[in-house]
């Protein structure tokens, strides 16, 4: 059956990286039997300069009708004054909610090439392939009650709301046992039990669904602060850790960072599967933003957006093998030298988004 992907490249950097990503697409749609059509539509800056608003209803049901959705980046100087609601980041943050994106997937992964672009030491990076399951649509962010009050006395009073409920913990765990069990077969659930009561139920209700629904995996528990650290001391010791909005926030991009650059790191953001049509919504997006620095001249690195890509492949279309070709070929591009400007290295050459692109479409077709 005909698969549907919305484009939503946005501003800055995203339309760039997306036309690489495009002809990666087309590749696998002509020489794997990737049975696929492309919408496109505006979000962010792009859909405030046509039609005043940071996505319009239309694209959202677009994005609703999608088997997925491709994001690029949104963002940039010229709408930094603008009211909250005008931001060109309400566009995705509107996605997320609505879609009810709530579990973000971000690998942590160090290619082989790259050991020596992370700020750790060789022998604690090299192989490290970590996926970090991050709840995204509830905890602090979103809690009731939240805001600033102004007391008697003229100081003021500011109040964010933590709260989880069993069925959030749960399905997000659910996540978390399922990856694993593609992959070491090892969880670590962060929260910070000692001291906060949604960390008590965190781990209460993890424990729960590991013994009832997922018995043969490991479950550990860690305090969130702890982990921070285990990331930077040990960080091979992980496979799967799964955490709340907040610290998965702080977790992920630590995690990022070990593995060098932000342009090469994708993430896929899910959400339930629709009992009646069998259909996950999911979104796929680098991690990095718009780049307004270096948007238009041909330095971005296409690598993360064409890796969220493979991440559509393996869990939007069951397409494992393609993914893992498609993993095989960045890396392959890497090994051969290539490099775009944010992970050059001394006596390297630099290549532009595009060479970036056409390397890694020569790489897929010396394999396939
Ligand atoms: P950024 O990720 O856009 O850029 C940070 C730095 O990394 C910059 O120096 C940039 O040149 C570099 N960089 C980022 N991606 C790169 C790539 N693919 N190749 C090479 N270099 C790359 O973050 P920022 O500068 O803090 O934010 C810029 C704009 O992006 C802001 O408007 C921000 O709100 C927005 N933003 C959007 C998203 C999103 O769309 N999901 C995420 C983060 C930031």
């Amino acid at each position: 059956m005909t698969k549907r992907i919305l484009i939503l490249a946005g501003d800055g950097i995203g339309p760039e990286v997306m036309a690489e990503t495009r002809r990666v697409i087309a590749w696998f749609a002509k020489n794997r039997g990737f049975d696929v059509t492309l919408e496109d539509d505006l979000v962010g800056g792009a859909s405030l300069a046509a039609f005043g608003v940071p996505i319009t209803d239309a694209a959202m049901a677009r994005a609703h009708a999608a088997d997925a959705v491709l994001f690029g980046a949104v963002g940039g100087p010229q709408w930094d004054a603008n009211p909250f609601d005008k931001k060109p980041e309400r566009g995705l943050l509107r996605l997320r909610k609505e879609m009810q994106l709530f579990a973000n997937l971000r690998p942590a992964i160090c290619f082989p090439a790259l050991v020596g672009a992370s700020s750790l030491k060789p022998e604690i990076v090299s192989g490290l392939d970590i996926m970090i399951v991050r709840e995204l649509t509830g905890g602090v962010y979103f809690g009731e009650p939240r805001g600033i009050e102004k007391l008697a006395d003229g100081s003021r009073k500011a109040v964010d709301t933590q709260l989880y409920t069993t069925e959030e913990v749960r399905r997000i765990a659910r996540v978390a046992f399922d990856l694993a069990a593609r992959r070491k077969g090892i969880v670590h659930s962060a929260e910070k039990s000692n001291v906060m009561h949604t960390g008590v139920l965190w781990r209460e209700e993890v424990t729960h669904i590991h013994k009832s629904e997922y018995p043969g995996a490991t479950l550990h528990h860690i305090l969130a602060d702890n982990c921070a650290m285990q990331l930077l001391r040990n960080p091979k010791q992980f496979d799967v850790i799964v955490t709340d909005n907040l610290f998965g926030d702080i977790l992920s991009d630590e995690a990022a960072m070990l593995t060098g650059s932000l342009g090469m790191l994708p993430s896929a953001s899910l959400g339930a599967r629709d009992p009646k049509t069998g259909r996950v919504p999911a979104l796929y997006e680098p991690i990095h933003g718009s780049a307004p620095d270096i948007a238009g001249k041909g330095l971005a690195n296409p690598v993360a957006a064409i890796l969220s890509f493979a991440m559509c492949l393996r869990y939007s279309f069951g397409r494992g093998a393609d993914a893992d070709l498609l993993e095989r070929a960045v890396a392959d591009v890497l090994d051969q030298g290539y490099r775009t400007a944010d992970i050059i290295e001394a006596g390297r050459t630099r290549s532009s988004t595009s060479q970036m692109g056409t390397a890694i479409l020569e790489a897929l077709s010396r394999a396939a």
